[in-house]
């Protein structure tokens, strides 16, 4: 039976990660474990930065983005040596098993620690909603709220102006932060991974809807498909009749007081965390699948196709 619990994030941090944390500690105290804040990730795991937590050091944390046990990446943990230290670390402590708050990196090693003879649970925490094992990640519903109020923002002076609107979301290689708020916000064209349209026949559209009299346009694109999104706003305006610009949202995309929709979601799953590891499971991830929270093993998350909103594509075409 298990004494000793820790809780850290790791990767890119996400609105909700904090209530993911208060719901670890709460729900670790309430069944009469010790719990312990691992700061930095797994760096701190590797620095034996690690403190042990009360039901007060989560107290009012819930509305704040961010993590408070802070975030770091740490390449040298894929090294076998590397992660020894940081499990030598944890048994000093007689921490017996690990909650890890972060995306799919983080979760490779939550399993290689799991392997090692730490059990650990991976809760799904990016903005990106790039884990296939569960239907929305933390982060994602707060982040898309803000891309949504920036585009509103950023509408009003495109159609004061009659111009083309090019705006970049993050998204990392996973088309959802566009196609939602693409979607959300009624854009005239919408280009991720999975919807990718080719040049011409962006260049095209867009001659089309200029020549049928809108003068104004909207354009939601992942980040990492154009090298440089300001230059292909430049060959827009030369090519289109469109006066384009190009805005990058950047990281005020992650930041932000979480939406009640993350906020909940990180709840559930961090109960449900506790409740594996009590029920001794390690090496396994936490995602909420139909509205159901399950779990699944690491690397079979991990293979599972990333398509679970594909059939959303065919809105693009249809409310156009
Ligand atoms: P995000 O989606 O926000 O980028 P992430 O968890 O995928 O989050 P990564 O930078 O890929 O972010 O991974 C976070 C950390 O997880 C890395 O810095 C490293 O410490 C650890 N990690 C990543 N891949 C592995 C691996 N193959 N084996 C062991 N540890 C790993």
């Amino acid at each position: 039976m298990i004494k000793k619990i820790g809780v850290l994030t790791s990767g890119g941090d996400a609105p909700g990660m904090n209530c993911a944390i208060r719901a670890v500690v709460r729900a670790g105290l309430k069944y009469g474990l010790g719990v312990y804040g691992v700061n930095d990730g797994y760096k701190g795991l590797v620095e034996g930065d690690i403190v042990e937590l009360d039901r007060h050091s989560v107290s009012d944390i819930v509305s704040r983005g961010g993590t408070v046990l802070k975030t770091a990446r740490l390449r040298e943990f894929k090294e076998e040596s590397v992660r020894q230290i940081a499990v030598n670390n944890l048994r000093k402590l007689g921490i017996d098993a690990l909650v890890v708050i972060g995306g799919d990196g983080s979760y490779m090693g939550a399993k290689k620690l799991t392997e090692m003879g730490i059990n650990c649970v991976g809760l799904p925490g990016t903005i990106d909603n790039d884990i296939a094992s569960t239907d929305y990640t933390i982060g994602f519903d707060t982040c898309l709220n803000t891309i949504v109020d920036c585009v509103d923002k950023i509408r009003d002076t495109t159609e004061s102006h009659q111009r083309c609107a090019i705006i970049e979301v993050m998204g990392n290689h996973c088309g959802d932060l566009a196609l939602f708020s693409g979607i959300a916000e009624g854009a005239e064209m919408i280009i991720t991974p999975d919807h990718p349209i080719p040049e011409e026949e962006v260049m095209a559209s867009l001659r089309d809807l200029y020549e049928s009299k809108k003068k104004r346009a909207v354009v939601i694109v992942s980040e990492k498909i154009y090298p440089d999104i300001h230059a292909f706003a430049k060959r827009i305006t030369e090519e289109t009749g469109f006066e384009a610009k190009a805005e990058v949202l950047g990281r005020v995309q992650r930041g932000g007081s979480p939406s009640a929709f993350d906020r909940v979601l990180a709840a559930r799953m961090g109960a449900h965390a506790v409740d594996c590891l009590l029920e001794g499971k390690g090496g396994i991830c936490v995602g909420m699948i139909n509205n159901k929270i399950v779990d699944y093993d690491i690397y079979e998350a991990l293979q599972l196709p990333r398509d679970k909103h594909i059939s959303m594509l065919r809105l693009i075409d249809v409310l156009k």
